[in-house]
């Protein structure tokens, strides 16, 4: 199977005739790399702007627009002369240029019904890069990969989400150890994003009605790679005040909020893309809170076809692919009948259906009076395509929501699953990059789906791997010094302290990260659960362990926060200090630095509430082992020789019974494998047969549980059956 999904790219820079770049020319070449997110995936871009001004970048949170914004083009042009940038410049902005222009990808070839009618991907949330704060976690963060993803393969595919100008929260610790938020204005004109146009050249307002007057949203554009990312913000004259902060914060308000911004994702969604002069081929809901998508999707069936509101249900539902995300009933949206009918209700009237139909296609038992509307019900009974993000998680799934098909037998129910993955280029270091260049196929960044590229990860000289990851562990370190050390100054703590804090971590000591959300069913302490254990592993003078944690804690979590502080709180303990640190506001910086220096990634959340996890796909591109329970997709990765299981996947009665005996697994594993392993040096100072798990770890798992498979997978098992039954249904017709 060959996948060049990027035009071959030339040898390298080429020469150029310096007097052919005038300084106007210079600097648009970087604002038009800048415009477009394909540079965060590229380090070799990365890396030029940050030449430009390292310090500044660092202040500027890796912006390249807010960075050239402190340039003329007649100084970046003596700054791109004094570093001898001009032709990396060059080629960068070329090789965009044939990325945009290229036929050649595996879309092309295995997607080409969706040229015309793309996929049209819903997500409340989208991690692209640290510069653009629009997401929170692990489900936006999987949005950014997917299209990222897309765009690599060249899927047609366009994207909608909420513009949050203040973006979830930024976490610091007081002197306590407790979380406290901030929430900071995004400046959007650091943003690689443009008002969209509409089909009349002008830019697009959606307006919504609901029963309580009209919402008005407007579009932005931003481009990723060959990928639109459109982004709603209801911050528009014209609509109330209260309404103006409505997409202010992600997952910030109340139910009502909630509701409210789940219309304009949906319905309003819907009709930019309308707007845009899109028609989709299929759409994708990716979570339940674009559910509402499909109403307005029903809506312009019966207006443009004239069809009942039966046969247009039918028709969306043929079109619609749903993934859900998590067993967590929490994050499964509800709400009450009035809440529907005030933002619902003047758009059931134009599909001419009763408050006691719409009411039923959130209602597992349509009759039951006292069930809310659940989105996700919402989003399983619209799409004939609904799907898990790992197997696991699909058998969870399919006893979840049995009780929609109370005729099928568990296994019949309709849910499968297609397990989440990582877009490569945007977690593997540079480094390690750049080694596996050296030892792979030519153009084997583009094939990262295959496993035959990763295999050849065997030949790989096994010190040249462990001294690629101890200069990235390294590189982990100053960076939580960095980090750590301000930490301690804004809090204010004592010169002695803080100068500590810029000596932490070894990096000859056995280095454990653990970076997540604060829920407390992920167990973040569940290390700390015998103190006195925990204690003489990282104080044992041999061969002692250290750990990083970071975090966020969501605003209403009390005990989430709790969890924080007790971890913090570590570092005040004698035996502790200087071995375990927290670093505040984990985001996508932190977790690159993270996932690509630490020896061991920690997971150990309550079976099986973890429905994937991807974190710890990252580490394993960079050499990292997983030490994790076996729940979400380490259920399915785990060999017994390319990583560390915590238990034996078994079920246990109480959540007591469960957190006890997965402690006790949790030290049992890093008694007797995880630091014995580590530690047995031979006599170059190698841990052979924890190098060679790390070669395990990346031939066996890089190219399953990348992002290239995943969209792969979608395009053929969802996309490609959604969409057909497009052009079947219009000639049915
Ligand atoms: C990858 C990532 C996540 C998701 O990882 P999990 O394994 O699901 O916790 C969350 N947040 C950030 C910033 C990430 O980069």
């Amino acid at each position: 199977m060959s996948q060049v999904d990027e035009a071959a790219s030339p040898a390298g820079p080429q020469p150029l005739e310096l007097s052919e770049l005038s300084p106007q020319t210079l600097y648009d070449k970087c604002k038009a790399l800048a415009n477009n997110l394909w540079w965060s995936w590229h380090p070799e871009v990365t890396n030029l702007f940050r030449d430009l001004d390292p310090i500044r970048w660092r202040q500027l949170d890796h912006s390249p627009i807010a960075l050239l914004k402190e340039f003329t083009p007649e100084r970046l042009e003596m700054r791109a002369s004094e570093l001898v940038l001009y032709s990396r410049i060059n080629h960068a902005h070329r090789q965009l240029k044939e990325y945009l222009n290229s036929t050649n990808t595996w879309g092309r070839t295995h997607a080409g019904v969706l040229g015309s009618h793309p996929v049209a991907y819903f997500s409340a949330e989208f991690g692209l890069h640290e510069s653009a704060p629009i997401y929170s976690g692990g489900l936006g963060v999987l949005s950014g990969d997917h299209i990222k993803s897309a765009s690599g393969l060249g899927v047609p595919l366009v994207a909608v989400g909420l513009f949050y100008d203040q973006g979830y929260f930024r976490q610091r610790l007081d002197i306590e150890g407790y979380q406290q938020e901030e929430y900071i204005d995004t400046k959007v004109e650091n943003l690689p994003m443009q008002p969209a146009l509409g089909t009349d050249g002008e830019p697009i307002t959606v307006a919504i009605e609901t029963r309580n007057g009209t919402l008005l949203a407007k579009v932005w554009r931003m481009l990723v790679g060959r990928v639109c990312l459109y982004l709603l913000d209801c911050d528009v004259e014209g609509n109330q005040p209260e309404d103006r902060e409505l997409t202010s914060r992600l997952y910030g308000g109340d139910q009502r909020t909630r509701i409210r911004q789940e219309l304009v994702l949906g319905v309003g969604a819907v009709r930019a893309l309308r707007a845009l002069g899109i028609t989709p081929g299929a759409y994708h809901l990716n979570e339940g809170h674009s559910a509402f998508a499909t109403l307005e999707a029903i809506r312009e069936r019966m207006e443009d076809d004239g069809a009942t509101f039966d046969d247009a249900l039918r028709d969306v539902s043929q079109h619609t692919v749903f993934t859900t995300h998590t067993p967590v009933p929490a994050g499964h949206d509800r709400f009450d009948g009035e809440a529907i009918e005030e933002h619902l209700g003047p758009l059931r009237d134009q599909l001419g259906i009763s408050t006691e139909q719409l009411m039923g296609l959130g209602r597992v038992d349509p009759q039951n009076q006292n069930e809310s509307f659940c989105m996700t019900v919402l989003g399983l009974k619209l799409s004939r395509r609904a799907n898990a993000v790992s197997s696991l998680h699909g058998h969870i799934s399919r006893r979840m929501w049995a009780h929609l098909w109370p005729h099928r037998v568990e296994e019949e129910v309709p849910i499968g699953h297609i397990t989440n993955g990582i877009h490569v280029p945007s977690w593997l270091a540079w480094q390690m990059q750049q080694l596996f260049d050296r030892n792979f196929p030519v153009g084997w960044i583009h094939r990262v789906a295959e496993p035959e590229v990763w295999s050849r990860i065997q030949k790989i000289d096994p010190g040249e791997l462990w001294e690629v990851h101890y200069a990235l562990k390294n590189h982990l370190l100053s960076f939580v010094r960095r980090r750590v050390s301000r930490q301690c100054r804004r809090r204010g703590e004592s010169e002695e302290v803080i100068e500590a804090a810029r000596n932490v971590l070894d990096p000859n000591v056995l280095t454990i990260g653990f970076a997540r959300r604060f829920a407390t069913y992920k167990r973040a302490d569940l290390i700390a659960s015998d103190l006195d254990r925990l204690r003489s592993l990282l104080s044992d003078p041999q061969r002692p362990i250290q750990l990083i944690f970071a975090g966020k804690a969501h605003p209403a979590d009390e005990p989430g926060k709790q969890l924080i502080k007790r971890i913090d709180n570590l570092r005040h303990d004698p035996q502790c200090a200087g071995r375990i640190v927290f670093v505040e506001d984990y985001d996508i910086n932190v977790a690159r630095h993270m996932v690509q220096g630490v020896d061991v990634w920690l997971n150990n959340p309550r079976r099986p509430l973890e429905a994937s996890g991807t974190s710890g796909q990252k580490v394993v591109l960079n050499g990292g082992l997983n030490l994790s329970v076996l729940d979400g997709w380490w259920a399915e990765a785990y060999d017994g020789a390319n990583g560390f299981a915590i238990g034996t996947g078994r079920a246990h009665v109480s959540d007591e019974i469960s957190d006890a005996r997965d402690g006790e697994d949790l030290y049992r594993t890093l008694e007797e494998e995880v630091i014995p392993i580590f530690y047995d040096r031979d006599i170059d100072g190698l841990p052979r047969q924890w190098i060679q798990m790390m070669m395990n770890s990346i031939g066996s798992l890089a190219g399953r549980f990348s992002a290239h498979r995943m969209v792969m997978d979608y395009v053929q098992t969802a996309y490609l059956p959604a969409a057909g039954g497009h052009s079947c249904d219009m000639s049915a017709r």
